[in-house]
């Protein structure tokens, strides 16, 4: 008989939260903390949403989305979750860019940018400082008609060399281009720049381990292999529950961490929402995704330390749609240590690549074989460069589409970081068309990438909280007047 993965669970909750990814696992945590019942659904075995990792034969594990994150985030998991968490973060000093305009090692922060940026590109240091002071300055209520592209060559016109320097870490780490708004840029790097770029030592697997003790302990009910098929909405635009395994789980709120797309059109319904909204929410673009190729090394194989983070690419100029392209050369490898999980003892690499869904999404299954094949070749070639004798000495070797992405979290088209900007406003404005219906996970690229997207689930919480004690107020008598 199939096994009941709700057995057992209250007969109403007051918040539902859909899926597991680092928002809906912060939001779910302070609202427990508030006092709130609370359920979280997720469809996958695992929690973490792309914040993951899997295991396989031989020892290996492997992480999807741990290649660095800003300082940030030890103060949202201190704050949010537990100090020990919080001391579990650690920085990645060995930041390495290797590419026709330049190859050097950086520990990525403002400093050395400056420094790299006065003394490799010649930059005077006034304009230097301008520029890092104006991108700290910028927020969300900035200007958006300033573009990245406009913002690089306000202060670095006709430096390609520079741009890529700038760019190309941030369109890995958020999916962005130089064509979105500046803020989007400015925002996500200026919080790197800030002390650098950080790791969770023990590896996701660890970290979530942890965020699960510390949901337990707050009293929230965690159930996996749950796929919420739909939000239950009354006829006063109220939401009432979710359904799922074919059953009614009744919640004065519901919070998804599913792609926003999905929420309104899939989860909900088009037809509770205004005409007016829905026209706002067809202009919204969503992110593209990623290819992945997992490398662990046979136990007792070594390598030379290369580099934490390397951002490779034979690409002469940086260009965001060329990183998209299937035959891309532009990648990042992260090479994780036994520093990263001590104890285990082993080292793994992770190459990361942007992808087109589409590129990947109408090919036959021997096609598609084939061409994660190749993927995985060109990788390898591109990783001998820096680890010559890397082929013999890998135990385990496989790659991931943007077709993996999406099974595994069941966002459309697989998106790494949700929407582009336009998504945002819409996230935000879901509980003004559905009351108690609530949104939380990446969107609008700067709620996106490890600290965003936990920001984002805190920030929405609060929402969720206000909300919740509004309906649990006694509504004022109507007083009866004698006449
Ligand atoms: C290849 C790759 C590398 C990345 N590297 C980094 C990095 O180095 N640093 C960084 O900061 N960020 C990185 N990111 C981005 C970062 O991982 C994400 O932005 C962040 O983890 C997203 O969190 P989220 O809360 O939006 O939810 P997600 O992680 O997207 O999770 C959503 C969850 O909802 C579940 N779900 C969806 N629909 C349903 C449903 N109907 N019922 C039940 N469950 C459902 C999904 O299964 C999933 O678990 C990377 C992303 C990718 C793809």
């Amino acid at each position: 008989m199939a096994k009941d993965w709700l057995k057992g669970i209250k007969s109403a909750y007051d918040t539902i939260i859909i899926g597991s990814g680092l928002a809906g696992l912060t939001a779910a945590n302070k609202l427990a903390k508030l006092g709130h019942k609370v359920l979280i659904l997720e469809h996958h075995y695992n929690l973490g949403g792309l914040a993951t990792w899997f295991k396989r034969k031989g020892g290996h594990i492997l992480d999807i989305s741990l290649h660095g994150f800003p300082t940030g985030m030890i103060k949202t998991c201190r704050k949010y979750w537990t100090q020990e968490i919080a001391d579990s973060i650690v920085r990645l000093k060995n930041i390495r860019f290797d590419n026709p305009q330049f190859s050097f090692w950086t520990n990525f922060d403002k400093n050395d940018f400056t420094r790299l940026m006065k003394d490799q590109f010649g930059i005077v240091k006034e304009t230097v400082d301008d520029f890092f002071k104006t991108v700290r300055a910028m927020n969300f209520y900035d200007d958006l008609s300033m573009t990245t592209r406009e913002l690089f060559e306000k202060f670095f016109p006709g430096r390609t060399d520079v741009h890529r320097l700038l760019m190309e870490p941030i369109t890995y780490a958020n999916g962005s281009t130089l064509d979105d708004p500046a803020i989007t840029y400015g925002i996500v790097f200026a919080n790197f720049m800030d002390k650098g770029v950080y790791t969770f030592k023990g590896g996701t697997s660890e970290l979530i381990k942890k965020m699960k003790k510390e949901l337990l302990k707050n009293g929230v009910d965690i159930r996996t292999h749950c796929m919420v098929d739909r939000v239950v909405v009354d006829d006063n635009k109220t939401v009432q529950g979710v359904e799922v395994h074919g059953r009614m789980i009744p919640a004065t709120t519901v919070l998804s961490n599913s792609n926003i797309l999905s929420t309104i059109h899939k989860l909900t319904g088009d037809e509770h929402f205004t005409p007016e909204f829905l026209k706002e929410v067809k202009e919204v673009r969503l992110s593209d995704s990623s290819c992945q190729v997992y490398m662990g090394l046979k136990r007792g194989e070594k390598i030379d330390h290369v580099g934490d983070l390397l951002f490779t690419s034979q690409e002469n100029e940086f260009s965001s749609e060329s990183l998209l392209e299937p035959e891309t050369t532009s990648r990042t490898f992260s090479f994780y240590y036994p520093e990263t999980r001590p104890g285990l003892n082993m080292y793994s690499i992770v190459a990361s690549t942007n992808a087109r869904f589409k590129d990947w999404a109408h090919l036959t299954r021997e096609e598609y074989e084939k061409k994660k094949k190749h993927l995985i070749e060109r990788t390898l070639d591109a990783l001998e460069k820096y680890v010559p004798d890397v082929r013999k000495k890998i135990g385990h070797l496989e790659a991931s589409t943007p077709l993996t992405f999406k099974r595994y979290t069941a966002h459309p088209g697989g998106v790494s970081f949700g929407t582009k900007f336009e998504g945002l406003a819409i996230s935000k404005d879901l509980p003004k068309q559905i009351a108690g219906l609530f949104h939380a996970g990446s969107v609008g690229i700067i709620m996106s990438g490890w600290l965003g997207a936990a920001n984002y689930g805190v920030i929405v919480a609060n929402e969720v909280d206000k909300f919740l004690h509004a309906v649990s107020q006694p509504k004022p008598e109507l007083e009866t007047v004698s006449v």
